[in-house]
């Protein structure tokens, strides 16, 4: 067996682990980082990119004020006693700490000043400016090479399918505020018009999101000379007298012992990806093809490994739950994030009856199909349908609006498999086997409600994280809008994820615990491989990303001492 040495062996390659390996070297340290896949960045690499933290840097200059004290209290408050109060205080008060470190290693970020937290009724809650975007970054930096190694963002994070969109541009444009057109046609200007790099690459020089993210932290590794190994799955940890002294990596078809001189960093994925594991702890039904995360990476093999090290397991009942959709020749199903929340539409089960608010927080929406399957046995799938209006102004999971795309350009295939589509409510509900009564009831429910801009049974639009996204020209409610107009329209809605988050529970050093509170010596865990910090809940925009990160960050504060 090949044998290697290192300071720190780090188990991944999202933003967790980077950030690790980074942080590392510029403590003086020599990092291994290996991944199991052939290209770098995970799901972190096709997110949004985005980051919660609190009363970060950025807040002051757009006249927001926040504090730790109630940012520890809300998340504390989500958290209904599933995380520890020391896990939660350590998160808060070092994350903008992270921050500014990303911005002095070439990865700035800014805050989102109107983007609220997802339960902003909360105390502690704030209406925005916790979760932070990256800014825009040149591929250039990273070069061709490279930028081919970086996990292609997904078709549905694309502009036409090749143009990187920030979170203002595509707010803006969702929202159909009156920039909305300049902004595409300068997109559009701007890509196309670059003709030497396009000549090497069709990838967009502009990245965006976790694209900009991941694009920053990999020109980040390479201007400090980290090791990296790709197709290299981790098979085993390997300890000696309870201490972790190492991994066993696949490498060239080899085992391949490497020895971690001061640690390993576990930062390898949660599980959504395993249907087996999935079948072992998450509600049922489950499929691993409802994830919106890379086929085949995250398998929970670094999960498996610390368990069988006495690394104790928590939340592994939970995801980070979103609704998704499956769009032929797309390798995974896309996450419906903010569509839902547009007016003139509403989700519907097998009975033609709502029952969410379409426009409330992802991971809600996925516990509410499974809540109302188990009550109705005909929640999952979902149905979102809308109606000729919604279909002309708004994009729709690969959809673009009718007055840019209409029915006679889309692709004939999508026809029954990504959108149904009937005249009537009648004519759509047979085809798509929902009870034709509860469906007209249901739309005429909405339409009234649309009037008076009031949702009496699900409370759409009352709050100010419902609304940031919706149409700012429609009032009374900007989530809401008649449905009555035909053609009408449908897609099937899965109760998918963009990752599991139960794992390794760790302490407020990201040390890998056992259950009796011990810390197994040499291990740290960061991301979806750990059990998350905020619990079971999900903040605010960044929540997975922001905690990976900044654990990262505390545990090679750890390993070296200086915090
Ligand atoms: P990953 O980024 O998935 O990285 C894990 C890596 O480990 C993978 O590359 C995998 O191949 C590798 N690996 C797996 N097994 C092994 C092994 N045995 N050996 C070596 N390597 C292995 N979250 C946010 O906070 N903000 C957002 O804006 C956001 N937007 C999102 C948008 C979309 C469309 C999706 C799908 C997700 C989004 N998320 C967002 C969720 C977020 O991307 C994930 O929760 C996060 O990236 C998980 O990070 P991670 O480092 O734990 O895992």
């Amino acid at each position: 067996m090949e044998q290697n040495e290192f300071d720190v062996v780090v188990v991944g390659s999202g933003a967790g682990a980077l950030l690790a390996a980074i942080r590392a070297a510029d403590q003086g340290l020599k990092p291994l980082v290996v991944e199991k896949t052939a290209l770098l960045g995970g799901t972190s690499a096709i997110s949004g990119g985005g980051i919660w933290i609190p009363d970060n840097h950025d807040m002051p200059k757009a006249g927001l004020r926040d504090s730790i004290e109630a940012a520890f209290h809300y998340v504390r408050t989500c958290a209904r006693g599933l995380s520890s109060d020391d896990r939660i205080l350590a998160y808060v008060e070092t994350a903008r700490q992270m921050a500014r470190y990303l911005a002095e290693i070439g990865v700035p970020y800014r805050c989102v000043p109107s983007y609220a937290d997802y339960y902003p009724t909360l105390d502690g809650a704030m209406p925005g400016g916790r979760t932070m975007d990256p800014m825009d970054f040149n591929a250039a930096k990273l070069g061709v090479q490279d930028l081919e190694l970086l996990r292609p963002t997904s078709p549905g994070q694309l502009v036409l399918g090749r143009m990187h969109i920030n979170a203002f541009e595509a707010r803006t444009m969702l929202a159909r505020e009156r920039k909305a057109k300049f902004v595409l046609l300068w997109m559009m200007a701007r890509y196309y018009l670059d003709y030497p790099w396009r000549n090497k690459t069709k990838r967009d020089r502009r990245l965006t999101g976790g694209q900009a993210l991941l694009g920053g932290l990999f020109t980040a590794l390479r201007k400090r000379g980290i090791t990296l190994w790709l197709e290299s799955p981790l098979q085993s940890l390997t300890e000696k007298d309870g201490r972790v002294t190492g991994v066993v990596v696949q490498r060239g078809g080899q085992d391949v012992a490497v020895t971690a001189r001061r640690a390993v960093v576990l930062a390898a994925g949660g599980f959504e990806r395993n249907q087996q594991m999935r079948e072992q702890y998450l509600p049922k039904p489950t499929d691993q093809g409802w994830t919106a995360t890379p086929p085949e990476a995250n398998t929970g093999d670094a999960i498996r490994a610390g368990a069988a090290l006495g690394g104790a397991l928590r939340l592994m009942e939970h995801t980070w739950g979103a609704p998704t959709i499956f769009v032929p020749k797309e390798e995974k199903n896309r996450a419906m994030f903010v569509e839902r929340s547009m007016p003139g539409c509403m989700v519907v089960n097998g009975r033609g009856e709502r029952f969410l608010n379409e426009s409330g927080p992802y991971p809600e929406f996925q516990q509410a199909m499974f809540a109302n399957n188990d009550k109705t046995g005909c929640a999952i799938p979902a149905w979102i349908v809308f109606d000729a209006t919604f279909r002309a102004n708004y994009p729709i999971g690969p959809i673009m609006p009718a007055m840019a795309v209409p029915d006679s350009r889309l692709r004939k295939s999508w026809l029954g498999t990504v959108y149904w589509k009937g005249e009537t409510l009648e004519e759509l509900a047979q085809q798509i086997g929902v009870d034709p009564q509860g469906l007209a009831a249901s739309a005429k429910r909405m339409t009234e409600f649309a009037k008076t801009g009031k949702d009496l049974d699900f409370g759409r639009g009352d709050n100010v994280f419902d609304r940031y996204y919706g149409d700012v020209n429609v009032k009374p409610n900007p989530n809401l809008a008649p449905i009555e107009k035909g053609p009408f329209y449908a897609m099937k809605l899965n109760p998918g994820d963009i990752g599991t988050k139960g794992g390794l529970l760790t302490d407020r050093d990201a040390r890998v615990l056992r259950e009796d509170g011990e810390a197994i010596e040499g291990l740290y865990c960061v991301g979806n491989n750990s059990a998350s910090v905020m619990g079971p809940s999900y903040p605010g925009a960044g929540s997975t990303l922001g905690p990976a990160m900044t654990f990262a960050f505390r545990a090679i504060a750890h390993i070296t001492g200086k915090p």
